[in-house]
């Protein structure tokens, strides 16, 4: 899922400090004009198509990397949809089960699979790392979220579960869980709120830090995960939402404003 948004600032922000770079995604036009920015950049970049619902095309990644790179030593599970990408309707009522069942199919099973396939080849590394997109939705309520949230919860739950199952094989397993990040998932998530001005200004008002997150922050804080100075980080859930779920309160309650 590194076409675009947090997996592609990612992947950019990675190679830019020398790693060997696999972006896979679904959408191979983005992908591919990532893998050329990247080595123009002088980084090392291919693109991989893969569907992560799609064991074959799941095992065809992993092979593709090792075989491209001499090894994985770093999977970062990143792909991620919202149900307001996959439709209109969001409330208990209306929601197709067919909605639910393919969050939950993306955003978890997609996670299981990949790290199932890259095993073998996680194994073979000596700084072995796989990192997990929740959200603050892993830990907290939103409204029309019902499908994300609890496929959210449920990345959370497996990381730490994949933390303790990999621990003999020296993997670290850990979920980073980001507030409003601005990417497409969100523009799609406010156009699907009935005011989205309003929801934009719920969800920044409880930043601490007065504005959406960008892809590069979160960015930052993967490739931290991915390195060998967190070598002592296992099975952590790390927010990384401007303080957002620290505290209950919005702005004005502090006398600030949420900046552009
Ligand atoms: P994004 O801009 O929509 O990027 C998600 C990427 O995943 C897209 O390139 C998408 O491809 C790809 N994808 C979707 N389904 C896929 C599949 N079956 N197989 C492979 N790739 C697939 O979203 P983002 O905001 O960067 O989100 C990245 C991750 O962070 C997600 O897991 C998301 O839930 C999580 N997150 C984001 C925020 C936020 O505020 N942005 C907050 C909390 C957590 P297409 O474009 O072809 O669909």
């Amino acid at each position: 899922g590194s076409a675009v948004g947090i997996g592609a600032g990612t992947a950019r922000l990675a190679a830019s400090r020398g790693a060997k770079v696999v972006v896979s995604d679904m959408n191979a036009k983005d992908g591919q004009e990532l893998v050329d920015a990247i080595r123009a950049e002088g980084g090392e970049a291919i693109y991989q198509h893969c569907d992560v619902t799609d064991e074959s095309q799941v095992e065809a990644l992993m092979r593709a990397a090792a075989d491209a790179f001499g090894g994985i030593d770093v999977l970062h599970n990143n792909a991620g949809v919202h149900e307001s990408s996959l439709s209109k309707d969001l409330t208990l009522e209306s929601m197709s089960r067919d909605t639910f069942e393919k969050v939950m199919n993306i955003n978890v099973t997609g996670v299981w699979l990949c790290a199932k396939y890259a095993l073998p080849f996680l194994r073979a590394s000596d700084c072995a790392s796989i990192i997990n997109a929740g959200s603050t939705s892993s830990l907290s309520g939103y409204p029309q979220c019902q499908a994300y949230g609890a496929s959210k919860g449920a990345v959370m739950q497996l990381s730490k579960m994949l933390a303790v199952d990999l621990a003999p094989d020296s993997i670290r397993v850990n979920c980073y869980c980001p507030g409003s990040i601005h990417t497409q998932i969100v523009d799609n998530f406010l156009a699907a709120a009935p005011d989205p001005q309003a929801m934009l200004n719920t969800m920044t008002q409880t930043h601490l830090i007065p504005r959406m997150g960008q892809p590069a922050d979160v960015a930052e804080l993967v490739c931290f995960l991915a390195s060998p100075e967190s070598k002592f980080v296992n099975g952590a859930v790390w927010t990384i939402d401007g303080g957002s779920l620290a505290w209950r309160g919005t702005l004005d309650v502090l006398g600030m404003e949420v900046k552009a």
